[in-house]
């Protein structure tokens, strides 16, 4: 918008300055002319006058010559020729004067001419130099020798032409006064000069304080404002919202500057992880837990020396980044110091929280130069190890840990491969329904084959493929093997009533899920499908959008069941809300219900209320025929575990549900 003004403004100025420069061009060039009259009307009177002055000079000397010496007679006769062409002179000189006179006056010129000169003194001294002009010729067409005559023609000549004749006196006074007219137009001629530059410089200064001026005030004002905002928006882009400290990028950007330039050769970074921070916020809500990370955040930074740098690279976890040499011993004095001040107690509204932090740490040193994303890849390393031994654990990555590091990227390789070359994929566990002890479904799980010919379970490369973010890769290899295999049982009429995926939370908060699905099993209803999906999924950041995933993908029949019931934080209010048709009882509650006396109370609770609510129930990792037991009471509860059948491979399974069938058939046959 004010670069459309400005443009307008520029163009309007330009106008503006386009019409001062032909006016001034017009003013000028109408002077220069009128000049020129003038200049050329004394030429001309000055010929003329010159023309007077000769034939005057001339009769004087016709007068005083004696005619009688026959040297005086041949000077007449050539004088009387030189007259004859003066007086022709005189005449065309004169008609050039009235020619000049004439356009002199023309409309353009006038206005720039003093009227010095008559009109009327102009046309008696034209007419006066024509008498002159008559005089002469008829002078030169005498005979020279008859000397009354002489007299009587050259006496007025003489009296006009004489120096203080009417027509010199003329002459002279017209000469005079056309001098005097140049030189008045040269002096006007300076003063319009000046008054044009006048013109144009005031022309100037009103563009510049009219349009220039207030357009680039609005244009800086505008370009202070955006400067402002950029800065603002950088600001926020590298900075955590919530406590105002540097983010990811922010710590990214300063270890890549700082080893670019070798700003710090000695450096190291330590991260904090609040454990089981997903507990605050779940139970005590959102605002507590944003209150607390503050606190958390203001403590750390507290902790700090000049010149170190305090982050937020994760919903839960914080980056301390350390200059200057840095032992190992003084990196776990830091590392501890850091533990200690996120476990002191907190306040919010009146409630006291303690929390704990693990902590891991990575140094970068001129012996050992690293990358900036090989050192946070150590943090990270060291931060998991930390973790695997509990809260308030700490852990300085050292040359140890370089070899697990390594192998952990030797598997997440190996890994990656596998699920190229199809080595990851599906086998079978059956699902029974506990009183007729029918098949109903089963569950998909994964198993890694690996090139020795050992066959490997999730918990040997689930946590690899987290780490490596291939979840969304498993869930595809596992997709496309149940596509092959169910196209196997639909040919031979042995397809169970579903098939049940385990998903992860990558994949079931992919937007194109429902068209994935679509890609692979075709149009038409998923009646036959059984998402399982772990609690945290729904409780985590990325609910909303699984939440409505899920609710899509029940449209289309899919059956939505919620794994290891129990184990996670939703409570069994949250069964209410949540877009689910099953509930699987974790494996934990199936083991310890026989001999806990609570466990088992839970458990009936929990199927009461599932039935109660129209959910079906899957009670997992049955065992024993007494835990099976358990869950006679209730109709239509299927059950999964070693009591029914371990996992199958496809082919094992396709001969368990043939066999099924014929059994199936003969007690129907035995029936009728
Ligand atoms: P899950 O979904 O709860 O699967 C049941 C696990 O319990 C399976 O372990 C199964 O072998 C085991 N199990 C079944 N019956 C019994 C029993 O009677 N006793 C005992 N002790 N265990 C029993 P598995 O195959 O090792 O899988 C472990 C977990 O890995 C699964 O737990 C699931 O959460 C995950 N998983 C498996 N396949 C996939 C997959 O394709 N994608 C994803 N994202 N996760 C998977
Ligand atoms: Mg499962
Ligand atoms: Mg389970």
């Amino acid at each position: 918008m004010p670069l459309q003004r400005l443009r307008r403004g520029y163009f309007l100025a330009l106008l503006i300055l386009a019409l001062v420069a032909c006016g001034s061009y017009l003013i000028i060039d109408a002077m220069q002319r009128a000049q020129s009259h003038a200049v050329k009307l004394t030429e001309i009177a000055a010929s003329q006058r010159s023309n007077l002055r000769r034939v005057a000079q001339i009769v004087e000397l016709i007068l005083r010559t004696q005619d009688q010496n026959p040297g005086g007679q041949r000077w007449l006769a050539a004088t009387h020729q030189e007259l004859a062409a003066l007086a022709d002179d005189i005449s065309t000189t004169r008609l050039a004067f009235d020619a000049e006179l004439a356009r002199m006056h023309d409309p353009l010129s006038r206005p720039f001419i003093r009227p010095l000169i008559s009109t009327q003194r102009a046309q008696r001294f034209s007419a006066m130099t024509e008498a002159a002009a008559e005089q002469t010729r008829k002078f030169a067409a005498l005979d020279p020798n008859q000397v009354e005559w002489r007299f009587s023609v050259w006496a007025p000549i003489e009296l006009e032409l004489a120096a203080e004749g009417a027509l010199m006196v003329e002459a002279t006074a017209i000469a005079g006064e056309l001098n005097a007219l140049a030189m008045e137009n040269s002096a006007s001629f300076r003063r319009v000069h000046m008054l044009l530059a006048v013109v144009t410089l005031l022309t100037l200064l009103a563009e510049y304080l009219l349009i220039f001026h207030p357009m680039l005030e609005q244009l800086r004002l505008r370009h202070d404002k955006l400067a402002r905002v950029t800065s603002k928006l950088r600001h926020l882009a590298s900075h955590d919202l919530l406590t105002g400290v540097g983010n990811r990028l922010l710590l990214r950007q300063q270890l890549l500057t700082m080893q670019a330039n070798e700003i710090a050769p000695e450096h190291a970074v330590l991260l904090v992880d609040i454990d089981d921070f997903k507990n605050v916020n779940d139970i005590f809500g959102h605002a507590a837990g944003d209150h607390i990370l503050g606190q958390i955040a203001h403590r750390l930074h507290a902790r700090l020396k000049r010149g170190d740098a305090l982050f937020r690279t994760g919903s839960d976890e914080f980056t301390v980044l350390i200059h200057g040499e840095l032992h190992l011993s003084g990196l776990v004095v830091l590392a501890n110091r850091l533990c200690e001040t996120v476990s002191k107690p907190m306040q919010y509204e009146g409630k006291e929280f303690l929390v704990r932090a693990c902590v891991g740490a990575a140094a970068h040193s001129a012996a050992d130069p690293i990358t900036a994303d090989e050192l946070l890849k150590r943090a990270d390393f060291a931060l998991r190890t930390a973790k695997l031994k509990g809260p308030g654990h700490i852990r300085i990555f050292d040359k140890c840990d370089q070899g697990l590091a390594a192998a952990r990227d030797l598997l997440g390789h190996r890994l990656g491969e596998a699920l190229a070359q199809g080595r990851i994929r599906p086998c079978y566990q059956p699902i029974y329904d506990i009183r007729s002890r029918r098949i109903v479904g089963v569950e998909a799980l994964a198993r890694w084959h690996t090139e020795d010919g050992e066959v490997l379970t999730p918990t040997h490369f689930l946590p690899t493929l987290q780490e490596y973010g291939m979840l969304d890769q498993l869930s595809d290899a596992m997709l496309r093997g149940v596509a092959r295999d169910r196209q196997q049982w639909l040919e031979r009429g042995l397809m169970p009533d579903y098939v049940s995926i385990n998903f992860s939370e990558s994949t079931l908060a992919d937007k194109r899920l429902p068209q994935r699905l679509q890609a692979l099993f075709g149009p038409g209803d998923l009646h036959w499908l059984h998402v399982e999906v772990v609690e945290t999924a729904l409780l985590n950041q990325g609910g909303g959008l699984i939440e409505s995933n899920l609710r899509h993908l029940m449209r289309q029949g899919v059956r939505v069941a919620l794994d290891d019931f129990g184990t996670g934080y939703a409570s069994l209010t949250h069964l209410r809300g949540f877009p689910c048709s099953v509930i699987k009882i974790d494996q934990s509650f199936v083991s310890a219900m026989l001999k806990d006396a609570g466990t088992l109370l839970i458990v009936r609770g929990i199927i009461d209320i599932a039935v109660g609510l129209g959910i079906e129930v899957i009670a997992e990792g049955i065992e024993t025929a007494a835990q099976c037991e358990v869950f006679q009471p209730w109709p239509q509860i299927a059950g999964q575990g070693y009591f029914f059948s371990r996992p199958l491979s496809p082919e094992a399974l396709l001969s368990l549900l043939a066999e099924a069938a014929e059994l199936h058939t003969a007690s129907q046959r035995g029936l009728s």
